[in-house]
């Protein structure tokens, strides 16, 4: 799949430059490396052009900003715009803003024949064929010429053929700031790879327990604290996201451990998604008339798309959190601008929120759901009810599951504990779980339930035992007595 020109970008502005300042330390620019490639990012937006990928391209014809080539710093010409030859060294702008503007544009001019949204800036704008050259693949031989090594490649289509041609060149800068293929893939919807019982393969989901400790009581039922919920639902949200496919991490290890609001959001670089868990509070009493679900996410600029995903998440799980808790006042999606200084630089251009922030920072899609208001009692009380945080992790991870796979998700119990034991290694212990009061979990000859009983295990057995072998979601007891169904056991 060919890679388009115009479109949101994908990486930072961070990310851009923390990889800039790794090629070249000391770029010969007049602005702070950070600065260029906001730029990039906010002027490619104006045009509906790709910024990061324009900077890419930058990195390629400047050499990182070393301008070793025929252009000079001076010239603020990070393209090659109308540079033909050693001698001649093609055009000058007043400034780097301006330099960039004309870049988006010419490559808006062969991208698109769709008009620009901005003053034409571009005197060379005139001479593109319009939508010539929509990818980035297809730009060798037309915006550098001949676009490839000629002692290596007889024709720009064997060099292209190799993926070594003039545009494979840029994209490769730009796989590389990004880490992969990771964000790519991620707006790719028609991944075939993607199978109805696992909708979230592939997927990394990060998620924080909002507090620690023992914090936010509830003023009124002294039982009920928001740190301990949040810890329990986090890893109820964990056992069903990682049922429907995804990889989860977690950002506290253990729950006493305090870590600041930036580190949290940042231990989720590599993830598709990262959420942090809460329950909210109004005044310094009980109030209630108050009992919504708000989530929170960032809207810092319109130049990324992680803002885009997570404000699409946040429309999709809010209401879902209201109707499983019942909330009468229902949902409201929130978003926040920079417009802080949590780094107290004296600069008013930080994230609001801590969390959300280290997210975005490192490029994660990010939200805070506040799960109700723990100063309204019934809220607390169905909140301390652990079935509750059970329904409520479930249908979340659902949402969550269909945002990224655009269908209908429900978790299957039976069958994805299927799938994730069948990746188990073995040996390890388990213990008997999710059997019914009174009930037993039969010991069968074969692995499936149709073989004839061998033995039992009590509801309530407490003993761990050892399976050695899995097949098709059973698993066979180190004993050699028979096979249990591993869906109504838990590793121990
Ligand atoms: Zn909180």
């Amino acid at each position: 799949m060919k890679t388009p020109i115009m479109g949101k970008s994908v990486a930072t502005a961070e990310q851009m430059s923390k990889y800039l300042l790794s090629k070249n330390p000391n770029p010969k620019i007049e602005i702070p490396a950070l600065t260029l490639c906001k730029l990039y990012l906010y002027l490619g937006a104006l045009e509906g052009v790709r910024g990061d990928l324009e900077f890419c391209r930058s990195c390629w014809e400047t050499n990182y900003f070393s301008f070793t080539g025929t252009v000079v710093p001076e010239q603020n010409n990070f393209c090659g715009h109308g540079t033909t030859s050693s001698t001649n060294k093609g055009s000058y702008f007043s400034d780097a803003a301006t330099g960039i503007l004309v870049q988006i544009q010419h490559a808006k001019a062969y991208a698109t024949a769709d008009p620009l949204n901005y003053d034409c800036l571009d005197d060379r704008y005139k001479w593109v064929k319009k939508g010539s050259a929509p990818y980035m693949e297809d730009m060798g031989g037309k915006w550098a010429v001949p676009g490839y090594d000629t002692k290596k490649y007889g024709s720009l289509e064997a060099a292209n053929e190799a993926e070594d041609s003039y545009g494979y060149k840029i994209l490769g800068i730009y796989k590389a700031i990004i880490g992969g293929d990771k964000a790519e893939t991620e707006n790719r919807k028609d991944d075939e790879s993607m199978s109805i019982t696992k909708p979230l393969s592939g997927k990394k989901i990060c998620i924080d327990a909002g507090h620690y400790g023992n914090y936010n009581r509830c003023p009124a039922i002294p039982e009920y604290y928001e740190s301990i919920m949040a810890w329990k639902l986090h890893l109820l949200q964990k056992k069903y996201l990682e049922q429907l496919g995804a990889t989860v991490v977690v950002t506290r290890a253990d729950q006493k451990k305090d870590l600041a609001l930036y580190n949290r959001g940042a231990a989720s670089k590599g993830c598709d998604l990262f959420i942090s868990d809460h329950s909210n509070a109004i005044g310094s009493g009980m109030n209630e008339a108050i009992d919504y679900a708000a989530v929170y996410h960032l809207t810092d600029d319109t130049s990324v798309t992680c803002d885009d995903i997570s404000k699409a998440i946040a429309k999709k799980i809010a209401p879902v959190i209201a109707s499983v808790m019942g909330l009468k006042q229902g949902c409201k999606v929130l978003s926040r601008k920079s417009g802080t200084d949590r780094n107290h630089d004296g600069v008013m251009n930080d994230n609001y929120y801590g969390v959300l922030h280290g997210a975005r920072m490192v490029g994660t899609p990010g939200l805070i759901l506040e799960h109700g208001f723990h100063t309204n009692s019934a809220t607390v009380r169905w909140l301390l009810n652990d079935a509750n945080l059970d329904k409520l992790a479930k249908a979340e991870a659902e949402a969550i599951a269909e945002y990224f796979s655009g269908k209908k998700v429900t978790v299957d119990s039976a069958a994805s504990t299927t799938t994730t034991a069948t990746t188990s290694a073995v040996p390890y212990t388990i213990k008997v779980a999710n059997v019914k009061e009174g009930d037993v979990l039969n010991i069968r000859k074969e692995p499936n339930a149709n073989s004839d009983k061998t033995g039992s295990l009590k509801w309530n057995d407490p003993l761990k035992y050892t399976i050695v072998e899995e097949k098709n979601g059973w698993g066979k007891l180190k004993s050699g007595i028979g096979w249990i169904n591993l869906k109504y056991t838990v590793k121990a």
